[in-house]
């Protein structure tokens, strides 16, 4: 197998099996263990080219200088928690929603608010009376 695609499918490879959104240095150093000669800027091209051929998705979050990327199992839309600024899966359907005359191709809604465990550690409490600034 030619190098370029070994780098390729170890990159996807890496995708498919982390489910937290990787930043493309956390899918460097992981795919770094694997082939140790990879490069960063490897790693970004590789990105940049599976985004482009809509293999992988790019999701990119006002504020942050740096991307996630996703390798969809399935269609979903994400929820992005501002307090440990995780992103979440969430499978529901808004597509059928709307009665336009265009034809909809994909449609990616990004939720934005405080997740379930910051809830739980009573975050939320804090956030309100202090605002986001401290987290
Ligand atoms: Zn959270
Ligand atoms: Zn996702």
């Amino acid at each position: 197998m030619l190098r370029k695609t070994k780098q390729r499918k170890l990159i996807l490879d890496i995708l498919r099996e982390s489910r937290n959104h990787p930043t493309a240095e956390e899918i460097y150093i992981k795919a770094r263990m694997y082939m140790p000669k990879m490069s960063l800027s490897t790693v970004y091209r590789t990105l940049k080219d599976l985004v482009n051929e809509g293999k992988i998705w790019e999701i990119r979050i006002d504020g942050e200088n740096f991307a996630r990327y996703d390798y969809p199992l399935n269609k979903h839309h994400h929820f992005y928690c501002r307090v440990c600024r995780k992103l979440f899966d969430i499978e529901i359907s808004i597509d059928d929603c709307f009665e336009i005359p265009h034809k909809i191709e994909e449609f990616k809604a990004m939720f934005i608010g405080v997740c379930e465990n910051c809830l739980k550690g009573g975050v939320y409490e804090n956030i309100r009376e202090h605002g986001y600034n401290r987290y």
